[in-house]
């Protein structure tokens, strides 16, 4: 759900063919994340457990010592989805629906351009590696076909 009287500020510059969603959200959250994102037709998606501090973690290390220690570092999970330029506002839409809490520490999202994607089976390139079969692409063609 987008909040309310945020305007969608993203042109999409450097406008890419491709872009990565990067999201770095509570690990408790993933698996809802994960299934909506399936059902919806995104099949490719790349996920590391990661550390970090933001609003919610931190706070406590920049105000009370010099010194960054690893443990008070809060565990996140980083979810990496390459998609096509079209599908991007609808990707990062459904993370939101899924992840957030509303509470400090729901996390954040990262858009970056992509120039190229391979697939090394097959060496194809570009939109022909983007695509996976039975993906979000295909299952909008079949809608527009049934229409
Ligand atoms: P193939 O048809 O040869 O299996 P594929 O395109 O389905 O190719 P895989 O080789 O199955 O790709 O993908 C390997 C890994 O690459 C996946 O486990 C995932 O981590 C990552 N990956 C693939 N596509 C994407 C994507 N669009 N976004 C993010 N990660 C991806
Ligand atoms: N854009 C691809 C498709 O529609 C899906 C990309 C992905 O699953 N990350 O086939």
């Amino acid at each position: 759900i987008r909040a309310q009287n945020v305007p969608v500020t993203s042109d999409y510059v450097p406008d890419s063919k491709f872009y990565k969603v990067e999201a770095i959200l509570r690990p408790w959250r993933v698996s809802k994340v994960s299934s909506a994102l399936l059902k919806m037709g995104i099949r490719g998606v790349t996920v590391s457990d990661v550390k970090g501090f933001g609003a919610q973690g931190g706070s406590k290390e920049r105000h009370g010592g010099s010194e960054f220690s690893e443990d008070k570092f809060v565990s996140k999970v980083k979810m990496e989805i390459v998609v096509s330029k079209d599908q991007v506002e609808e990707v990062v839409d459904k993370i939101i629906e899924e992840a957030r809490t509303g509470e400090i520490g729901d996390g954040k999202i990262f858009l970056i351009p992509v120039s190229d994607v391979i697939r090394v089976r097959t060496g194809e390139r570009g939109e022909m590696a983007e695509r996976m079969t039975g993906g979000r692409a295909d299952m909008s063609s079949a809608a527009t076909w049934v229409a």
